[in-house]
């Protein structure tokens, strides 16, 4: 690929690049994808070993096809997500080629388009789709120095707890991240503690449905934004062994000893907030609140789900949410290794357009950035809360596809005018 023209050019062939060549493919509009590592890389080289999609196979997928590797309701493993979304690039032909980094895009000064520089030539392209992905550098705070004696890993670099050097863990976010490691190294044997923030922690099935059902016929995938005050509030859910829902007391109960917020880190002793029972109380109260919304549709749409009251019961409160351990002194404790399950950030250092605010985030309205025939796709809320979940990134791509057409629909009249203007002298 020493130079070549096309008219759209995706970078990235995770969920968000497959599913805009899908809908580029369908209006019949031109395109490659470029993706640096293998298709939906993320998912074989980015996450755990054993991770299982958060979402049963029946809602975790593109419309066009189904999982067959797992039935519907079950939690498709990372490989096999992965061999899906190949699959799917099968299924609809998708124009991509692998092992190829974009490294630069800039708007061209004296012709339409952009000059893309990639790690095996150069593109021209009249249209950009950012499908980079909404979670891309991991993001530890910097509160324990490096040189602390402690072995200090991100969630994305976390494999199996034989990776681990031997001792306790303290695993950083209660997110669905951490509370699968958290819950996963526990079970191998570890000393392991769970520092928990705010969260949601949804029922994994209530009155026989999974909670994406919920959140389907609630209307809840579809918001705009989240919640005000719950801008920084994870949600905890899990797919693992067949699924279940997160529950801090059972966590407890099962070893963990829960602390609130890592806040700070003094002489070997780590500090949390005072924080735990506040968080663990929203998090039922969250879990409550959707039960109440669930039974309120059940009866507005006279569906005959059978009821399931012990799902309000919580068990007792552990020993570390009522005395909760406010400071630690790590080596004292036993821990060797932190694993900070505290999210990550994007980086679009190759993307040299004026598609950015003024903090660097991406400027754009449903994905159609600030900066004419660039888009982005696949960032977390784009358009709704499932924008950066697989059922959702679909949706959005279909958008991005649309606002493609739109523009090159004006640009094709332009071009008739001209021609007609040309006849017209001639
Ligand atoms: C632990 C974890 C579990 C998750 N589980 C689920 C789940 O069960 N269900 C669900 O719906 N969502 C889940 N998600 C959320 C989301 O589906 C995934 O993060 C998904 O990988 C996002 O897809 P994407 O295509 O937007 O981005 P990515 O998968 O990150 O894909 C972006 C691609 O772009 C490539 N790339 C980046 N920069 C360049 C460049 N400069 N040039 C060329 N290529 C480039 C990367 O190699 C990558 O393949 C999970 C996320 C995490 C972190």
């Amino acid at each position: 690929m020493s130079s070549q023209e096309i008219e759209v050019l995706v970078v990235g062939a995770g969920q968000a690049g497959v599913a805009m060549s899908d809908h580029l493919t369908d209006r019949g509009i031109p395109h490659l994808v470029l993706e640096k590592g293998r298709i939906a890389e993320r998912w074989r080289s980015g996450r755990w070993d054993s991770l299982v999609a958060n979402g049963p196979a029946w809602h975790d997928r593109f419309p066009k096809l189904e999982f067959e590797t797992v039935g519907a309701d079950d939690f498709a493993p990372k490989e096999d997500v992965a061999d899906y979304f190949v699959a799917y690039t099968r299924l609809i032909d998708a124009p991509i080629r692998t092992g190829v980094e974009v490294t630069r895009v800039v708007r061209n000064s004296d012709r339409p388009g952009f000059t893309v520089q990639t790690s095996d030539g150069e593109v021209q392209a009249r249209y950009v789709v950012a499908a980079t992905g909404p979670f891309q550098v991991p993001v530890i705070p910097a509160v324990v120095p490096a040189d602390s004696g402690h072995t200090q890993l991100h969630s994305g670099d976390y494999r199996n707890p034989a990776q681990l050097p031997d001792g306790g863990v303290l695993v950083v976010g209660a997110g669905s991240s951490g509370v699968q490691i958290a819950d996963e190294l526990r079970r191998s044997g570890r000393e392991v503690w769970l520092s928990v923030g705010p969260h949601d922690r949804p029922p994994r099935r209530y009155r026989g449905r999974d909670f994406v059902w919920w959140l389907g016929v609630l209307g809840k995938w579809d918001l705009s934004a989240p919640p005000q005050g719950a801008e920084h509030v994870t949600i905890a859910v899990s797919g693992a062994d067949g699924g279940h829902t997160v529950d801090f007391r059972e966590l407890a109960a099962s070893g963990i000893t829960l602390v609130g917020r890592t806040e700070a880190f003094v002489d070997g002793r780590m500090r949390f907030a005072p924080d735990l029972a506040r968080n663990v109380a929203a998090g039922d109260a969250n879990l409550f609140a959707l039960l109440d919304e669930a039974d309120a549709y059940v009866t507005r749409n006279g569906l005959d789900l059978p009821e399931e009251p012990e799902a309000r019961i919580l068990g007792a409160d552990p020993a570390s949410l009522t005395d909760p351990v406010l400071e630690l002194d790590l080596a004292a404790a036993g821990i060797t290794t932190i694993v900070w399950a505290t999210g990550f950030r994007t980086d679009y250092g190759w993307l040299q357009v004026d598609a950015f605010d003024e903090n660097g985030r991406p400027a754009h309205q449903r994905g159609v950035s600030t900066e004419p025939g660039v888009y982005f796709l696949g960032l977390p809320w784009q358009s709704r809360r499932g924008s950066s979940f697989i059922w959702g990134v679909w949706h959005d791509a279909r958008h991005i596809a649309d606002q493609i057409q739109i523009q090159r629909g004006y640009l094709a009249y332009d071009q008739q005018a001209a021609l007609a203007a040309e006849g017209a002298v001639l």
